[in-house]
């Protein structure tokens, strides 16, 4: 396709930030983490990213940030490797353990760009990790908020990548609360995974990723779903794919959750276009243990666009399933056993001969504790 082609069917638009609810727009560089109505921002840009390597290998679903503020830690191409029916996407192999690799890549390549010098995020676990590992190599000063009791483990990780970490009493709320406040308190960037428009866009690269190894015919692709956002940038990268002519059609996006912890599965199925204030319990999952996900209403409005689902798995199925990953070779920690549980369950319903399940994480953040 010629790039006129290209261009005639995309929409013109510099890049900016905007706002998923009240359209309000903001520079692309404006050191922001969300819109002044509340709510979470979008990158809309056609122009496309910058070749380079690691991640930045998929210019066309990128952000348009120059080869001199990008940052790679040698993101590799991860292995899709069949097991049973189902096709392990193991993205627990990137540098920090942790598909948040991907989005952490882009979003420290915009603070580079954006000229961010200190900056605080709070997390429970792989973000924490990535973040560190990634400002740490950018030189860019972090302090990560965990709630207390988060796994020493991963505590050692982003401490050992140069992170000043701080065990903040209470909640995962309370931890945010705390980052929040530290960022007021002393200007530091406020780059939290959850909320930045650029962490999302990074893990656009798993939508190129998996076109390029399968092909554009994509099974169904099941995520294990907290704050979604491998589900948004799997989302956001396949409409690209489709706007650029790479791909016909979404490939059905299915959100695996624990029962014990299934806000989006529970408005999925009740119809709802926004996550009600429930009360639930704590999983074993312990990387999608979120009760209210800020882009709780785009995630929903992915699983129905793209004609997908949402599924709950029992804490005994994820044991189950975590243990045959072991045992067939496949080391990850349990959040991503949800989606391999789900994909099987998918697979037995008879709605798919055969699905993608995202490992999300190294297992072995977990034999360390
Ligand atoms: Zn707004």
């Amino acid at each position: 396709m010629t790039h006129e082609k290209v261009r005639s069917r995309t929409r013109e638009t510099a890049p900016e930030q905007r706002c998923s609810a009240c359209a309000s727009r903001y520079d692309f560089l404006e050191r922001r983490w969300r819109c002044d109505c509340g709510r979470p921002l979008t990158i809309e840009s056609s122009e496309p990213g910058v070749a380079g390597s690691g991640v930045w290998r998929y210019a066309d679903v990128m952000p348009p940030i120059s080869s001199r503020f990008q940052l790679t830690l040698g993101e590799p191409v991860t292995p899709v490797l069949p097991v049973g029916g189902v096709l392990c996407k193991l993205d627990h192999l990137m540098p920090s353990g942790s598909f948040k690799d991907r989005g952490a890549a882009t979003l420290v390549s915009w603070c580079r760009a954006a000229g961010v010098l200190d900056a605080v995020v709070d997390s429970s676990g792989n973000a924490g990790a990535a973040m560190s590992a990634y400002f740490g190599a950018a030189g860019i000063a972090l302090t990560v908020y965990v709630p207390e009791g988060t796994s020493s483990t991963k505590q050692q990780q982003a401490r050992r990548y140069g992170s000043t970490v701080v065990e903040v009493p209470g909640t995962r709320a309370d931890a945010s609360e705390a980052a929040r406040a530290h960022a007021a308190e002393r200007g530091a960037f406020y780059a939290s995974h959850s909320w930045s428009p650029l962490f999302l866009h990074g893990l656009r690269s798993l939508a190129a990723e998996l076109v390029d190894q399968l092909g554009p015919e994509i099974p169904p692709i099941v995520v294990p779903t907290g704050a979604g956002t491998a589900l948004l940038g799997l989302f956001q990268g396949f409409k690209r794919l489709v706007e650029l002519g790479r791909i016909d059609k979404q490939p059905r996006l299915v959100a695996a959750q624990a029962r014990v912890c299934s806000p989006i599965v529970s408005a999925f199925k009740a119809g709802r276009a926004s996550i009600a204030g429930e009360d639930w319990g704590r999983s074993i999952a312990e990387g999608i243990n979120i009760v209210d996900p800020p882009r709780g209403s785009e995630i929903l409005e992915a699983l129905r666009t793209s004609g997908g689902t949402a599924i709950a798995v029992d804490e005994t199925e994820l044991v189950d399933a975590r243990d045959e990953l072991w045992q067939r070779g496949v080391m990850v920690e349990t959040t991503s056993a949800t989606a391999f549980a789900a994909a099987q369950s998918l697979l037995s319903s008879g709605q798919s001969r055969t699905a993608i399940a995202l490992m999300t994480g190294s297992g072995l953040k977990e034999t360390m504790q």
